[in-house]
C-alpha cells in the first residue's frame, strides 16, 4: 500500500518537473505563431507563391518537426494545435518538412491552381495554349533547381521528338531565360543538334545569381545534360555557377546576354520574337523566364543614374562612401550590412514599413548589433523621393532629409513576368 503512495508520489513529481516546464513552453511557441500567423496576414506574408506544404489538418498532430525542420526558418509554425503556413513567401520548396512529418501529414506540391491567374495553362508536355510555345521552371509554379533543370530539359526533348526541321534564318528553339531551366533547355537542343538561341535580359545563371554569397543549395541529384549528374546534397552558390560556367565553355553554347523578351507574335508556322535587341524568328519557343522577373523600379526623379543599382555583387568594391539602402527583405538587410562592414562608410537603410517582417532571424540579430554599435541606420516609414548626384531626399516623420550620398541600392522586388506573357498571347489558369 505504502510502496504504491510512493510510486505515485514520484510519478507526480516527475510530472511536475519534466512536463509542466515543456507544456508551458510549447504554449508559449503556440502563442507566438498565432501572432506571428496574424501580422503575416495582415503584411500579405502568408501565401505561397512557389509549391508549398500542404497540411492535412486531420493527420497533423502538431509535433512541430516540419517547423524545425525547415531550412529557410518561419515558414511553418503551430496554430490552435496544427502546423500552419505563417510565413509562406519565405517557401522555397524544399520539401524537408514533409520528411520530417512523422505521420504522413505533409505533401509538397502547388495545391489547387484552378484559382491562379499567376500560372499558365500548360498541357501535360508543357506546351501552352499556343502551339510550340513552352513553360519550363519556376515560371510554372515549382521552384527548386531540380525541377528546373527537369524541365527545361524535358521540354526539348518533346520538341525533338515532334522533329524540328531547320529553315534557313528560323530557329529550331529559342530560349528565353538562362536559369537552370533555359541553360538545361539549350544543352537538350544541342545534344539533338537543333539550331538553337538563349537569349537573357540579365546575365547567365539566373536566380541563382541573387543568392547572398556563399549560400549553400540543397538539391537532389540531377542530371545536367551534357555535364553528369549533381550528386551531392549541397553546393555553394559559387560552385554552382562553376559548374554552369564550365558546361557553357565546353558546350560553347549560344547565350545573348542583356537581351529581354518584348513581344511574341505567331507568322506562318513560326514566331517572331521581339526583344530590346532586335527580332529573332524561332519554330519553338521555351519560356524559362522565372517568376521574379524585372527588378522593380521605385519611380523616383534621378532613378536612371548610373550610381543607382538594384543588387549589389561586390561590397568590396564600395568604401569611403554615403550609401542609401532601400528595402525590407533579406536582400535589402544583407547588402546593408555588407555595405557597413567596409572601412569609411556611412549606411542608411531605409525601408516604407514600421518594422522587417519576412527577413532571416539571423539577419535580425546581426542587424540589431550593427545598429546598437552604430555602424549603420535604419530608417523606418520612410520614402526615397529624389536621387542627385552628391545627394538623395528621404521623406520620414512628416519631413524631407536631405542625405549626402554617392550610391543607391533598391531592392524593391521584381515586377512579375506575367503581365508580358499575357501580351504574348499565352493564357493563364487551370484551362486556359
Ligand atoms: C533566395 C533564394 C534561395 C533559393 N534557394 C534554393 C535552394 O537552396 N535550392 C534550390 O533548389 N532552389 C532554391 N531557390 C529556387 C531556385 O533558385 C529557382 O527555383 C530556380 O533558379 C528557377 O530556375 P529557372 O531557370 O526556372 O528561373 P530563374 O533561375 O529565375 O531564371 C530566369 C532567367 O530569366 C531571365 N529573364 C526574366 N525575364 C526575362 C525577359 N523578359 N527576357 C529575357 N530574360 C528574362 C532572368 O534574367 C533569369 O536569368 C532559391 C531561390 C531564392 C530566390
Amino acid at each position: 500500500m505504502i510502496e504504491n503512495v510512493i510510486i505515485w508520489l514520484v510519478i507526480i513529481v516527475v510530472a511536475a518537473f519534466v512536463l509542466v516546464p515543456s507544456v508551458r513552453k510549447h504554449r508559449r511557441t503556440m502563442k507566438k505563431d498565432m501572432a506571428r500567423k496574424k501580422e503575416a496576414v495582415m503584411l500579405g506574408a502568408d501565401k505561397a507563391i512557389a509549391q508549398h506544404p500542404q497540411i492535412d489538418e486531420f493527420l497533423c498532430i502538431g509535433c512541430g518537426a516540419c517547423v524545425e525542420a525547415c531550412p529557410e526558418g518561419g515558414v511553418l509554425g503551430i496554430v490552435n494545435g496544427k502546423a500552419t503556413i505563417i510565413n509562406g513567401l519565405k517557401c522555397v520548396g524544399h520539401g524537408l518538412c514533409a520528411e520530417a512529418c512523422p505521420v504522413e501529414g505533409i505533401v509538397v506540391g502547388l495545391g489547387d491552381t484552378s484559382h491562379r491567374d499567376d500560372i499558365p495553362f500548360m498541357k501535360e508536355n508543357r506546351e501552352t495554349n499556343l502551339p510550340g510555345v513552352y513553360i519550363a521552371g519556376e515560371l510554372g509554379g515549382l521552384a527548386l533547381i531540380k525541377n528546373a533543370i527537369k524541365q527545361g530539359t524535358e521540354v526539348v526533348e518533346d520538341i525533338a521528338r515532334k522533329g524540328a526541321p531547320g529553315k534557313n534564318g528560323i530557329l529550331d528553339v529559342l530560349v528565353v531565360g538562362a536559369g537552370p531551366s533555359g541553360m538545361s533547355a539549350a544543352l537538350t537542343a544541342v545534344k539533338h543538334k537543333l539550331s538553337y538561341l538563349v537569349i537573357d535580359q540579365e546575365d547567365a545563371g539566373g536566380t541563382i545569381l541573387q543568392y547572398p554569397r556563399k549560400k549553400l543549395v540543397m538539391t537532389k541529384p540531377v542530371e545536367i545534360p551534357l555535364y553528369g549528374t549533381l550528386k551531392r546534397p549541397e553546393y555553394t552558390k559559387e560552385e554552382l555557377l562553376d559548374i554552369w560556367g564550365e558546361v557553357i565553355e565546353k558546350t560553347a553554347l549560344k547565350i545573348k546576354k542583356k537581351c529581354k523578351l518584348t513581344a511574341l507574335k505567331r507568322v506562318e508556322d513560326y514566331y517572331e520574337v521581339e526583344t530590346n535587341a532586335g527580332k529573332y524568328r524561332a519554330r519553338h519557343v521555351v519560356m524559362a523566364l522565372g517568376r521574379r522577373g524585372t527588378p522593380r523600379k521605385l519611380g523616383v526623379p534621378g532613378e536612371e543614374k548610373s550610381k543607382v543599382m538594384y543588387k549589389l555583387l561586390d561590397a568590396d568594391s564600395y568604401q569611403n562612401n554615403h550609401l542609401l539602402v532601400v528595402g525590407g527583405g533579406d536582400s535589402a538587410i544583407e547588402a546593408a550590412m555588407g555595405l557597413a562592414r567596409q572601412p569609411g562608410n556611412t549606411v542608411t537603410l531605409s525601408y516604407r514599413k514600421e518594422k522587417f517582417f519576412r527577413i532571416k532571424q539571423r539577419n535580425q540579430q546581426r542587424l540589431d548589433v550593427m545598429v546598437r554599435d552604430k555602424k549603420l541606420r535604419v530608417v523606418f516609414n520612410s520614402n526615397l523621393r529624389a536621387i542627385a548626384d552628391d545627394h538623395v531626399e528621404l521623406e520620414a516623420g512628416g519631413k524631407l532629409h536631405k542625405l549626402p550620398n554617392d550610391y543607391v541600392f533598391i531592392f524593391a522586388g521584381g515586377e512579375p513576368p506575367f503581365a508580358l506573357l499575357k501580351k504574348c498571347g499565352i493564357r493563364f489558369g487551370a484551362t486556359g
